[in-house]
């Protein structure tokens, strides 16, 4: 259906990721811009269920594009997954007249916008906010490149002590379903195995790779794994490892929920900007119902229905790129 968008709403929605504010601010201030009225739904669908929304103006989001986490707040929220709350929350909108929508997360969000556009006349626009980059349709999320960095600049420590010791670290990274922050943070500090859930690994490989290099005597090895992984994280290939080389000293460190937060980079500022900017063109020119992404640095647009229904490709060049490097 076609909606001519009066105000505008905007809200974040599933984990929050860096950037999260520098997009907030641009899809105030192009609203602003263009003489739309604007607000913050706060905590996402649950604030919008809870009718928790807040007038924002163009101070309302000043000193943010340098804030990790989100000032709007984010949540995840069971009631919308039902026709009532989502009823509920469009009635919460339209008694102010808002009808135009910008969902900053993850797929998951992205569905629950495409379920609440088929059902009121609310045009959507979908932002990819995800540190994981598990979005297809977009090269880049906001968050994944401050996350990735944040993992670096981690193991790159690790690596000192590694060195030092002669030891072996097995480093967790985030990533229950995707693999991307362990793929370049591992490559980017030259880990000798990255094991992540898009791909099949053999622990056998693993164990000769060890072996071969305990003869060579390369006894400084960083394997990166992301949470996710078929063998159960960092914990559980430590203990695969400790039983096939019980003389093998394995340290274990999970860097958790460190990669969330922080300042987001200049390259997710900006394409946080881009994007929060091109979401009030798109409701200007009355395209809805769509994510925006960026591709070969063009601007491309996906149908919210077809968010999560592939995921990004990770080719098997990739893992022989690490395996050519770590030798
Ligand atoms: P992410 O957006 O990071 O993938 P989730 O998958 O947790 O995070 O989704 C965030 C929220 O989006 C959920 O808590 C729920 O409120 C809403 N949502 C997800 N899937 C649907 C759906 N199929 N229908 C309606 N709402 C949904």
């Amino acid at each position: 259906m076609s909606v001519k968008v009066k105000k505008i709403g905007v809200m974040c929605s599933g984990g929050d990721s860096p950037g999260m504010n520098a997009c907030i601010r641009a899809v105030v201030r192009t609203s602003l811009y263009y003489g739309y009225e604007v607000f913050g739904i706060m905590r996402g669908y649950a604030g919008l269920i809870e009718d928790d929304i807040v007038k924002m103006e163009s101070r309302s989001v000043a000193n943010i594009i340098q804030r990790g986490g989100t000032i709007l707040k984010t949540a995840r929220c069971k009631d919308f997954l039902t026709k009532k709350g989502r009823k509920i929350a469009y009635d919460n909108l339209s008694k102010r007249g808002i009808n135009g929508l910008v969902v900053i997360g993850g797929d998951g969000s992205f569905r629950g916008a495409d379920a609440f556009s088929s059902e009121h006349d609310i045009a959507c626009i979908g932002l990819p906010g995800t540190i994981d980059k598990d979005i297809a349709g977009t090269d880049f999320t906001i968050g994944f490149d401050t996350a990735v960095n944040t993992a670096v600049s981690a193991i790159d420590k690790i690596r000192d002590t590694a060195d030092s010791h002669d030891r072996l670290f097995i480093i967790e990274v985030m990533g229950r379903d995707s693999g991307y922050i362990a793929l370049h943070s591992g490559i980017a500090t030259g880990a000798e195995n990255i094991l992540i859930p898009e791909k099949k690994t053999s622990i056998d490989e693993i164990i000769d790779s060890l072996q071969e290099k305990e003869r060579r005597k390369k006894l400084v090895n960083l394997i990166v794994v992301a949470e996710g992984d078929e063998y159960g994280g960092a914990i559980g290939l430590e203990k695969h490892i400790n039983e096939r080389m019980p003389q093998m000293e394995v340290r274990v460190c999970i860097l958790g929920h460190i990669q969330r937060g922080g300042t987001p980079t200049c390259l997710d500022r900006l394409i946080a900007s881009r994007m929060g900017y091109q979401a009030v063109e798109c409701l200007k020119d009355g395209l809805h119902n769509v994510f925006v992404g960026i591709q070969n640095n063009s601007i491309c647009l996906t149908p919210l229905k077809d968010a999560g229904k592939k995921k990004q490709h990770i080719s098997d060049e990739w893992m022989k790129i690490v395996k050519i490097l770590a030798t």
